[in-house]
């Protein structure tokens, strides 16, 4: 992957404009990615400063899921890894910000285990990002007993995605707009966005970083995106707790104590609006941690157990959404033929998104906001074209129309 430092400013995007809606960490990553390449932006937020709602936990763990065989899931899960990292380092930090402390994803049952063991023999797999640790290794790495080994990640952690998304939006070319909502986007000589107090705004570009309201717009209302109900529970670390090193992961996370505070995440309920802690979920994030690390279970019986309800954006195919939309009204009135050139179709000239992270929102969206970076300004492009295709935004609109061969090679201009 290319040094982040090393790409140019082109003096030809020096006097362009954009406009990002939404300021959690896909909005706050373009707005960097942007800004970096000399491009001014206007940070659109309805809440009164970033971070409020899917990026609004208090840590948020480096999570890389790999598997065997060559899945776009597994690809984009080492690259965006990777991107992370660098871009971690890179920014002005303090060891609030984030902690690489080291990541152990158990092998918490029988298929855990045979999908591990399939991954450390598919050297095509990111294997040198992680090794097997057996439940000594693994109970000496998290410096607490634990009853099963998995797999070790030495160079992931936590990310405090508040100060994340502050960190990146520190530039005098991003100009945060908090506690303004965009309600409406039209193509006038480049975008005009309305906010919600009639103002108007005017861009060449707008990225819409806006995660579950991607459908309030015209132009986005039929991308696919389903809301995920995801609920964190919180404990004070004690005296055996504050022991644990690592970040510990099943199907549930354990976070070690960051600001005294473990977390302890987290349910996954599809279409679920309730705002209320549930207490159905606190049981079940603590029996989660139960298995995990019964010793740090058994440590915090009488502990007070907070909590935090946000919404995921996931999609079908639990591939984000990152790139150029193609026009809907455009396709359906003329559709091309099955094997037209991509070139032909009608992108809308402009108009991009970052959004649809799921659960990996830490691992996805600062590269995925490189990646729009990287379209708008015309650079070579990070990842291979076959990854790209399948991020686009407009994949499931092509897919639906039958132009599943167009879909699948995109950017094969
Ligand atoms: C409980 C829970 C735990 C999670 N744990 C992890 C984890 O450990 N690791 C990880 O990698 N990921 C985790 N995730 C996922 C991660 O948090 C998300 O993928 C990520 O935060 C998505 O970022 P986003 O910017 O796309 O969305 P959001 O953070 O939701 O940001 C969208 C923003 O757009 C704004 N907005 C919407 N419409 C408008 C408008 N019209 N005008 C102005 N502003 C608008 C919203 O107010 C919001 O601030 C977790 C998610 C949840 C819910």
């Amino acid at each position: 992957m290319q040094g982040f430092d090393k790409v140019p400013a082109g003096p030809a995007l020096a006097h362009q404009k954009a406009i990002v809606i939404g300021g959690g960490i896909a909005g706050c990553s373009t707005a960097y990615a942007l800004a970096k390449r000399g491009i001014a932006v206007t940070l659109i937020e309805r809440h009164a400063s970033l971070a409020q709602e899917a990026s609004g936990n208090p840590v948020a763990m480096l999570y890389p899921k790999f598997n065997s065989g060559a899945s776009m899931l597994s690809a984009l899960a080492g690259n965006g890894f990777a991107f992370t990292q660098e871009l971690l380092k890179q920014l002005k930090t303090n060891e609030k910000l984030f902690q690489l402390c080291g990541q152990i994803q158990l092998a918490f049952n029988h298929s855990e285990h045979e999908k591990q063991q399939q991954l450390l023999n598919s050297p095509a797999n990111n294997t040198h990002l992680f090794q097997l640790c057996s439940a000594q290794q693994a109970s000496e790495i998290a410096n607490i007993p634990l009853s099963v080994g998995g797999l070790y990640l030495s160079d992931s952690g936590w990310v405090n995605p508040t100060l994340f998304c502050q960190a990146l939006t520190g530039s005098a070319l991003i100009h945060q707009l908090v506690s303004n909502q965009a309600i409406q986007i039209e193509q006038t000589d480049g975008w005009t966005v309305t906010l919600a107090n009639q103002n108007r705004l005017n861009a060449e570009i707008v990225v819409l970083c806006n995660a579950n309201e991607l459908p309030q717009f015209e132009q986005s209302q039929n991308i696919p995106i389903t809301a995920v109900r995801g609920q964190v529970n919180f404990f004070k670390a004690n005296r055996i707790s504050h022991q644990l090193r690592p970040v510990i992961c099943s199907q549930h996370y354990l976070s070690p104590a960051v600001d005294g505070m473990h977390s302890i995440g987290t349910s996954y309920a599809p279409n679920d609006l309730n705002p209320d802690l549930s207490s159905e979920d606190s049981h079940a994030n603590l029996q989660a941690l139960r298995k995990m690390a019964p010793s740090i279970f058994a440590s915090m019986q009488s502990a007070a157990i907070t909590g935090r309800v946000a919404w995921r954006s996931a999609t079908r195919d639990y591939m984000p959404l990152a790139g150029q939309l193609i026009d809907e009204s455009l396709l359906r009135k003329a559709p091309p033929r099955y094997n037209a050139s991509p070139s032909d179709l009608p992108w809308i000239k402009g108009l991009y998104v970052n959004a649809g992270h799921g659960s990996k929102g830490m691992i996805t969206a600062p590269l995925c906001g490189e990646l729009i970076a990287n379209f708008i300004s015309g650079e070579p492009l990070r990842l291979e074209s076959a990854l790209l295709a399948q991020l686009n935004p407009s994949r499931f609109l092509l897919r639906a129309l039958g132009l599943k061969q167009i879909a699948q090679k995109l950017y094969d201009f």
